[in-house]
């Protein structure tokens, strides 16, 4: 079987921030007991589990809101996750004077200044993000009356009088599907400002996948809730046949005849340990 690791694997840079953000707090015995996360810190369940097992207790996000959770919460320490979280959820966690570990990714902080600064100076926000991810329910609770568009359709609904737009977006869309959008917001709003913020992560998995060479297969290593490795899948499939696994237990029972060349590409929050135990599990079939 030939194998082909397409680049970048491992760990972005947000997800290694938070990962150190969080091993750091496990070790300082000064830090109030417990430790939360708010939001799963990365959209990975085996990294979850990981720090569940070292008696960290999840906050996630679904029945309850952040600011909901930290309502109820008397002491301790929060981490908040690399996805972003609301201005008022870091209110709410000092006026109670919890410790706080923000482990926000440094660029989906750029692009929150971003939405704060174009807000205060008339700029009415347009958001393209998938509806109830963690990055963009914090994106738009960082100013009133963001408008969201998460497909074509919700353009139509949109009902801006001003021309002063700013457009902005979650960080790990398709690159192929966020152009369209901005063509069609264009279309309609001319004088719209668009600040495309795919962050580089996600550009250089997304683009190894439209430009490798066919294989016979290509599995993408991810969470099912990682909106990076889904998109890796999306356009995976496009090209050419394509599964999505969490691990290698997934593979236990997927019949490899007729497959001799697979190519792997990963999720920015997939572990590298992951991808290795494929890529071994690979190499080892005839
Ligand atoms: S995928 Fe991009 S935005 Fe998300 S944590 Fe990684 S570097 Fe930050």
């Amino acid at each position: 079987m030939i194998v082909k690791l397409l680049n970048p694997q491992g760990y972005c840079k947000g997800v290694s921030n938070a990962l150190d953000k969080i091993d750091k707090a496990l070790l300082d015995s000064s830090l109030p007991r417990p430790i939360y996360l708010l939001g799963e810190i990365i959209h990975n369940q085996y990294i979850i589990d990981f720090y569940k097992k070292k008696g960290v207790i999840l906050l996630p996000e679904g029945d309850k809101t952040k600011e909901e959770y930290l309502d109820e919460i008397e002491t301790g320490t929060i981490i908040f996750q690399a996805h972003g979280s609301s201005p008022e959820a870091f209110d709410i966690a000092t006026k109670k004077k919890l410790r706080i570990i923000d482990a926000t990714c440094p660029y989906v902080n750029l692009i929150h200044k971003r939405i704060i600064d174009y807000h205060n100076n008339g700029y009415t926000i347009i958001y393209i993000g998938k509806k109830n991810h963690a990055e963009t329910i914090a994106s738009l609770k960082q100013v009133k009356n963001t408008n969201l568009v998460s497909t074509l359709e919700d353009i139509n609904n949109l009902n801006i009088k001003s021309d002063k737009i700013y457009v902005t977006n979650q960080t790990t869309l398709s690159t192929i599907d966020l152009e369209t959008i901005f063509t069609k917001i264009k279309e309609k709003y001319p004088k719209a400002i668009i600040d495309n913020k795919i962050c580089d992560a996600t550009t250089k998995r997304q683009l190894a996948v439209i430009n490798q060479p066919t294989t016979d297969l290509c599995i993408v290593v991810g969470d099912k809730a990682s909106s990076n490795s889904k998109r890796l899948f999306e356009l995976a499939s496009k090209k050419q046949k394509a599964i999505f696994v969490n691990c290698l237990a997934d593979l236990k029972n997927y019949e490899f005849n007729n497959v001799r060349s697979v190519s792997i590409t990963s999720g920015a929050s997939t572990p590298f340990s992951l991808v290795l135990e494929i890529k071994e599990f690979l190499e080892s079939l005839p």
